[in-house]
């Protein structure tokens, strides 16, 4: 299935920020890792990469070998490489931080192996022989995506549904694109369902048509990867000015379509996490000279990662500290500015500190909504707040139902929804072959 995108979408102007290796400087790089037998590098991945292996590989010129000790763990391993944040996980746990020595580049090296794979058309794995189960994934995110090539691996019949148009799920229209652009999230897609024998359906929403109850009806077994739903916002006054959107939404446009951004100038991004860091970045990249991240929190405290906010700063984003947005005030319908008031310490409003924001776009980061539609009322499956409840295997409590990735997990990172998706189809592999109770013991 070839996805099309325009060539002029707004992400297009992004340069990679992490340059890739050569192969001088990967081998010189493997060159210094230390093999460490209780590698603390793999206990912080959450697909458990032998990471000491594929490094290995790549030093004794095996790329190929290399590849493949990546993929067995993690069939999203191109994409991984490019957006973990291996500063909070593998990379942050290499033992050369606690020699005050630069930690071993794991990321790029991982870049280097499976870049060159795909450069080669390198296939690794072959469907199972037909089991004649068949699988339902809901979602063709990397939660489900990951699920469905390891049951594919197994033999069963895999068919995925996909609400949008796109696959890849927020690999393709989340993701900043200085990380990664959407059409290498659906190349690596593409190579995933060279496998063979995984149907996909896209425009598909499901709990609308098909019905969660016409799959179980069809379908041994049902996965579900949908991720969580829209931008969650403040319902202040002037909400709905033209300018005024959810972060989330903001950034799918910006890497599927152009974008009319002349004349605008300023952004004001609301919130503090991930999602606002990357938007105050994207906005400068797009185009906009004066980008100011408005959170009601102090800087040391905000969720987002420290060291991507490092970045947003020295790209010239300013940051407005311990304020909250009160009302967007509009001209003609269209959004001018933010009125913000000062908090406290105690994040109480300190009167005489209301003051306007000049904004030409406001982007709202402050979480997504859960999106639990299609699971809503089914016996057996139970809801923790905006997460579906799930053992350590992705089973909820209905026989045959299984959930991984943000839905599951309340929203982490493409690795997480990678080892949730795989983990699952090797707990359904169990259920659909009358072996759950071994695995169990
Ligand atoms: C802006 C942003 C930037 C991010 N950046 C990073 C990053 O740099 N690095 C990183 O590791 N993580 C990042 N993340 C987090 C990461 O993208 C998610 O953790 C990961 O994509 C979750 O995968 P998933 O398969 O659970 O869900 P998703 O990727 O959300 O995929 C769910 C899919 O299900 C589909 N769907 C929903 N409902 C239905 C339905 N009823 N029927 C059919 N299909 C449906 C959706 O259209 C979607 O394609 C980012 C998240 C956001 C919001
Ligand atoms: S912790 Fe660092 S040095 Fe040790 S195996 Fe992992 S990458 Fe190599």
């Amino acid at each position: 299935m070839a996805t099309q995108l325009p060539e002029d979408r707004a992400e297009s102007v992004f340069e990679d920020y992490k340059p890739a290796y050569n192969a001088l400087q990967a081998t010189a790089e493997a060159n210094r890792c230390l093999y460490c037998l209780d590698a603390p590098c793999i206990t912080a991945c959450p697909t458990a990469i032998n990471i000491p292996e594929f490094i290995r590989k790549i030093s004794t010129g095996n790329v190929k070998g290399s590849a493949k000790t990546i993929f067995e763990s993690n069939i999203l391993g191109m994409s991984c490489a490019r957006v973990c944040p291996v500063e909070v996980l593998c990379v942050g746990d290499c033992v050369y931080n606690e020699m005050d020595r630069p930690p071993i580049e794991i990321g790029k090296l991982q870049r280097y192996a499976t870049d060159i794979a795909f450069e080669k058309g390198w296939k690794f794995f072959e469907a199972g022989a037909p089991t004649g189960k068949r699988v339902a994934l809901i979602g063709a995110g990397p939660a489900s995506l990951s699920a469905a090539h390891r049951l594919r691996r197994f033999g069963h019949a895999v068919t995925i549904y996909e609400k949008r148009d796109v696959i890849g799920g927020l690999n393709t229209t989340g993701v900043a694109p200085y990380k990664m652009k959407a059409d290498r999230s659906i190349e690596e897609v593409e190579w995933l369902l060279s496998i063979g024998g995984i149907e996909i359906h896209t425009g598909k929403e499901v709990g609308v048509a098909p019905t969660v109850a016409e799959l179980e009806e069809r379908f041994d077994a049902v996965f579900f990867g949908i991720g969580l739903g829209p931008d969650k916002h403040l319902g202040l006054p002037g909400e709905d000015l033209d300018g005024v959107l959810g972060a989330v939404d903001f950034i799918e446009q910006m890497k599927l379509q152009a974008l009319d951004l002349q004349g605008a100038s300023r952004a004001v991004v609301v919130g503090g996490g991930n999602t606002a860091i990357d938007a105050v970045r994207e906005a400068v990249g797009v185009g906009f000279k004066h980008v100011t991240m408005a959170y009601r929190g102090d800087e040391k405290k905000m969720s987002g990662y420290q060291h991507e906010w490092k970045a947003g700063k020295l790209e010239g984003v300013l940051g407005a500290w311990r304020t909250q947005p009160i009302e967007y005030v509009g001209k003609d319908g269209h959004v001018i500015g933010v009125r913000c008031v000062k908090l406290d310490a105690d994040k109480k409003p300190i009167e005489g500190t209301e003051h306007v924001l000049p904004a030409d776009l406001v982007l709202v980061a402050i979480g997504q909504s859960k999106l639990l539609d299609a699971l809503n009322n089914l016996e057996g499956v139970e809801m923790d707040g905006k997460k579906v409840t799930v053992d350590k295997h992705g089973a909820t409590g209905r026989p045959g139902v299984y959930a991984g990735g943000d839905l599951a997990n309340g929203a982490k990172e493409v690795v997480n929804a990678v080892a949730e998706g795989r983990d699952a189809a090797e707990a359904i592999h169990r259920y659909l072959m009358g072996t759950e109770e071994a695995a169990d013991a």
